[in-house]
């Protein structure tokens, strides 16, 4: 099948899988949150098909796919250099590790529908079907394609309101996950949570604690890497999820300036160092990074570079005056400097300025802000050290001359080195 104009890879893939379904007698329509995203206008991250069809059956007619739990009856099926999900309609049994339905049995795309978290994310969309015959006031995009909308979420789409489908509180409980999807989401989207699904949330708010860490650092993840992270910040605390999130105690700002400070791209640790800072949690060395690492299943990429961020920071504030020019170009070489720098400036953005200006001045002379070493440690065994606990002192003693420009050659290192003490 050809590509629509401006059609995507991925949506090409869900088509045809779909139109392959159809021919086979079955039903088969877009699902989820590809829905919702087409009709805002905006590009699905990802998109879904729901079918009639049995896990066993879409593995037949898709040879390039395999099974990712075959018990939740999903499959992913392969083309076009994408991944689509294809998932066999059905409805959930009870939740009781509140992480994972218990049984699923497969059934219609009502009770499909009906299982889905929100009714935003609960719209299907025939994309062979008739255009024409959607409701005129669709929210914005005009889509290729049927919508069917069978728990009124075309309507919330419209109004700009994520709502629980069915019972929020029951919804909720089924999986407490669902509070922190709403945050995410309703951020994301510019919408609002509605009220009975607002007033659930913070009801049951203690009851996150029950969810798995990593399903809760990976919502927390999504809401720190997205440019609406500052709405979610200030929304999860007034939900009253920051304690069953953070695992401690802490009041809400007034203010989530450090936050709001950040690109949209900015990565995950200066996203979470800008948001510690807001909640006022301490620079430099602090434990809080620790707690987190626990809480948020931080990696320890992510976590190393939080605690690099605060100390910089930290160092910014009340070192930088009396560092030496090596000490100045260490710091300000750093992989996370420009963001502690950044964060800085929010409260004082006349220091970060000056900052700034002294990191770009030391960045102009002769060695630069990072050279690469004039010796190592090689050179300093070639000279006839015998390998110690010295050697590292030695080492950086004599990169310390090279940032200050004290020694230019590798001759004059080695003769500082030499000058440094016994060798070995
Ligand atoms: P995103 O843009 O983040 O991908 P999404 O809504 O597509 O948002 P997915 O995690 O891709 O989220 O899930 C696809 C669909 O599966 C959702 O739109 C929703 O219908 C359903 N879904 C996902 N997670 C849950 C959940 N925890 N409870 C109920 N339904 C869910
Ligand atoms: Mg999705």
């Amino acid at each position: 099948m050809a590509l629509l104009a401006g059609e995507s890879p991925a949506r090409a893939l869900a088509a045809e899988i779909v139109s392959c379904l159809r021919a086979r007698g079955h039903v088969a329509y877009f699902a989820g949150g590809c829905v919702r995203d087409e009709l805002l206008g905006l590009e699905p991250s990802d998109y879904d098909v729901a079918t009639d069809a049995t896990p066993d059956r879409v593995r037949e007619l898709f040879p390039r796919s395999s099974e990712v739990g075959k018990c939740f009856g999903v499959v992913i099926v392969q083309g076009r250099g994408e991944v689509v999900e294809v998932a066999t309609f059905r409805s959930d049994g009870a939740y009781s590790d509140s992480r994972r339905p218990d049984t699923v049995t497969f059934s219609t795309p009502q009770e499909d529908a009906r299982r889905r978290d929100f009714t935003v994310n609960a719209l299907f969309l025939d994309p062979f079907g008739d255009t024409a015959s959607n409701p005129a006031d669709l929210p914005r995009a005009p889509v290729s394609g049927c919508v069917i909308d069978l728990v009124g979420g075309v309507a919330d789409l419209r109004a700009g309101v994520l709502r629980a489908v069915g019972d929020a509180a029951q919804r909720l409980a089924e999986d407490h996950l669902r509070a922190l999807r709403a945050v995410r989401l309703a951020s994301k989207l510019g919408f609002e949570i509605e009220r009975q699904t607002a007033m659930a949330i913070t009801r049951d708010a203690a009851a996150l604690r029950g969810v798995s860490r990593e399903r809760i650092g990976e919502e927390l993840q999504r809401m720190m890497t997205h440019e609406s992270r500052t709405v979610c910040a200030a929304r999860l605390a007034a939900l009253g999820l920051l304690v069953p999130v953070l695992g401690h105690e802490r009041a809400a700002p007034a203010r989530w300036d450090h936050l709001a400070s950040l690109p949209p791209k900015a990565p995950y640790p200066a996203s979470l160092a800008a948001w510690g800072l807001d909640l006022g949690l301490a620079d430099g060395e602090a434990a809080w990074p620790a707690e987190w690492r626990r809480s948020l299943c931080l990696s320890n990429q992510d976590r190393d570079g939080l605690v690099m961020i605060l100390r910089a920071v930290g160092q910014v504030r009340q070192a930088w005056d009396g560092l030496s020019v090596a000490g100045r170009k260490r710091l300000s070489a750093g992989q996370w400097f420009e963001w502690a720098r950044v964060l800085v400036g929010v409260r004082d953005p006349a220091r970060a300025a000056r900052v700034g200006g002294d990191r770009d001045l030391l960045a102009r002379t002769p060695s630069g802000l990072a050279p690469v070493p004039l010796l190592g440690g090689d050179d300093l065994v070639a000279a006839g050290w015998k390998p110690g606990p010295r050697f590292k002192e030695v080492l950086d003693r004599v990169y310390d001359a090279q940032l200050e420009e004290k020694v230019r050659t590798r001759a004059e290192a080695l003769e500082l080195a030499a000058g440094l003490g016994v060798k070995g």
